[in-house]
């Protein structure tokens, strides 16, 4: 969210915004035009209505999952990667059916996918200790234990892939609603995944390293802050299986995730509008009254049915008779800022020993987690440069103070920091940077701490039905996926809709 624009919601006390002017009539207002606010539509579009808007206060739509692009590609500015769809995701599945990158039937066990959108290899390493490792985790220079301690834990994450709990669920689904409710499962969102891994007997530091870069990747959050339950969601819920790819092959694209927005947005053309910053919401006995700032003045929408698909912890501030239990789940929401940076290359640069370039390349120590490179899945292999796109989540210090470096380091500051970084993998990188573009992104994901992704206060956002409010957005989930942010759009819609049949 623009902090400038998510400035003037916190401040709306003291620097009122001027009152409605104009009144215009909606079915269905969905305020949020990420992932989940675009499902929404799309679901809507695709069962035949017709009589709904989508806002969004900044100047296009896509949220977390916006790209650039630059004369030679496009790149992401946040979410780059999808793992090949599980047996429940069915709403992916129909999206990427529709979108002709799953070919054939969505619902195949091991469907075929555009090999366009398979991530091509090598698809990741890891730099460590001057060298390049291929995968994730690091092979080399590694005693007999610890690599016996590696093999037992993938056999574990394998177990728990297939497990189901006493319910017939399996333990980690994804989307995570679907999961099982198993209490002696659940259970492990009482601790942390560092807590879990040493109750297990697993004390290998490259372990714990892919541990904490897992829960800083995917939650922006040290492991150690991490829920079990969250952590090992990430290992045991993608099982997903291609009859044309390996089973940890992911689905990626110049521009990240950005094309999967795209076609979800696609549905809801004409029907979006941007520059749109939701103010003030009001639930009236027959309809909402939504005020919105609209370039420099207020208009005031009457909507039949509401999908708030934005993040939770700003309804509370626009929302003045928000119920009480609902506005202290809202607030109960912790986030984490990410500095996400775009390097423009005139070359592609100076390698160091081992594995080569992949499209992921991660840093074993270091503040960011490394990069991935936008032209990787271009066929044309002579181009004349390339872009990195360098992801850092501020973990290592509490949120609000992350937030505060985030806004006052000044760009220079963190452009350096970058380099230094970068420099120390590929040594010609200053020379090569053409242009280096900084994404601050102070709330940016829900972190998923203990307690927290099967606690009291999130369950009662998901429980949330309003005669016309109905909640959408990843935050409901507890942590931001593509996939929970679609099933969480998705079901919102189907709420609204038929409430709406009822009215
Ligand atoms: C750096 C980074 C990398 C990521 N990488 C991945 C990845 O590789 N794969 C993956 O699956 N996920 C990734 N994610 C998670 C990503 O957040 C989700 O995939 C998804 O994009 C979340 O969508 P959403 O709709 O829930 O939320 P958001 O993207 O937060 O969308 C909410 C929308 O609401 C709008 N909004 C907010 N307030 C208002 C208001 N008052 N009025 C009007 N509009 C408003 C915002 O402008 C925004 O567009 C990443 C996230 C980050 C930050």
């Amino acid at each position: 969210m623009s902090h400038a624009l998510g400035h003037r919601l916190r401040d709306l006390a003291s620097q009122p915004l001027p009152e409605p002017a104009e009144t215009r009539q909606t079915g269905i207002l969905i305020v949020g035009g990420g992932i989940s606010g675009l499902s929404s539509a799309w679901q809507l579009a695709r069962s035949g209505g017709d009589d709904f808007l989508v806002l969004d206060m900044e100047s296009e739509p896509g949220g977390n999952s916006r790209a650039g692009k630059s004369p030679l590609v496009a790149y992401p500015w946040g979410a780059h990667y999808l793992p090949l769809p599980t047996a429940e995701s069915t709403w992916v599945r129909e999206l990427l059916a529709e979108l002709n990158v799953l070919q054939g039937d969505p619902a195949a066990e091991q469907p075929r996918y555009d090999e366009r959108y398979l991530c091509a290899t090598p698809q990741e390493r890891v730099y460590r200790h001057g060298l390049w490792d291929d995968g994730l985790l690091p092979q080399r220079a590694i005693d007999a234990d610890e690599l016996a301690q590696q093999k037992r834990f993938q056999q574990c994450i394998e177990t728990l892939k297939h497990e189901r709990g006493r319910d017939g669920r399996r333990l980690f689904a994804l989307p995570m609603e679907l999961s099982s409710r198993d209490p002696q499962w659940l259970a492990l969102d009482a601790i942390s995944f560092r807590q879990w891994l040493l109750d297990n007997g697993f004390t290998a530091p490259t372990l714990h390293w892919l541990a904490n870069y897992a829960c800083r990747d995917d939650y922006g959050t040290a492991y150690e802050q991490v829920s079990a339950w969250a952590g090992l969601h990430y290992f045991a819920s993608r099982s997903g299986v291609a009859a044309n790819a390996h089973a940890d092959s992911v689905l990626t694209a110049p521009e990240g995730n950005a094309w999967l927005m795209r076609g979800l947005a696609a549905r809801a053309a004409g029907r979006i509008v941007s520059d749109a910053l939701v103010w003030r919401i009001e639930e009236g006995k027959h309809e909402v009254a939504v005020d919105v700032l609209l370039a420099g003045r207020s208009v005031r929408f009457l909507a039949r049915q509401v999908i708030w698909a934005a993040p939770a912890f700003v309804l509370p501030r626009v929302w003045p008779a928000m119920p009480g239990e609902l506005r202290a789940a809202a607030q109960a929401v912790t986030y984490a800022p990410w500095l996400t940076a775009n390097l423009h290359l005139s070359d592609f640069p100076e390698e160091r020993r081992g594995a080569a370039p992949a499209w992921d390349n991660v840093f074993y120590d270091s503040p960011g987690l490394g990069y991935v490179v936008a032209t990787h899945q271009l066929i044309r292999r002579h181009l004349g440069g390339t872009v990195f796109t360098y992801y850092r989540a501020l973990h290592d210090v509490p949120p609000a103070e992350g937030r505060r470096l985030l806004l006052e380091t000044p760009r220079e500051a963190w452009a350096e920091g970058i380099l230094g970084e970068l420099e120390r993998v590929h040594p010609d990188i200053r020379r090569l940077c053409t242009r280096l573009d900084l994404f601050r992104n102070a709330h940016a994901m829900s972190r998923p701490l203990p307690g927290t992704v099967w606690g009291a206060e999130r369950q009662r956002l998901v429980a949330y039905v309003g005669r016309r409010m109905h909640l959408a957005h990843a935050d409901l989930s507890g942590f931001s996926l593509f996939e929970e942010a679609q099933y969480r759009g998705v079901m919102a819609a189907i709420q609204a809709r038929r409430n709406l049949r009822f009215q």
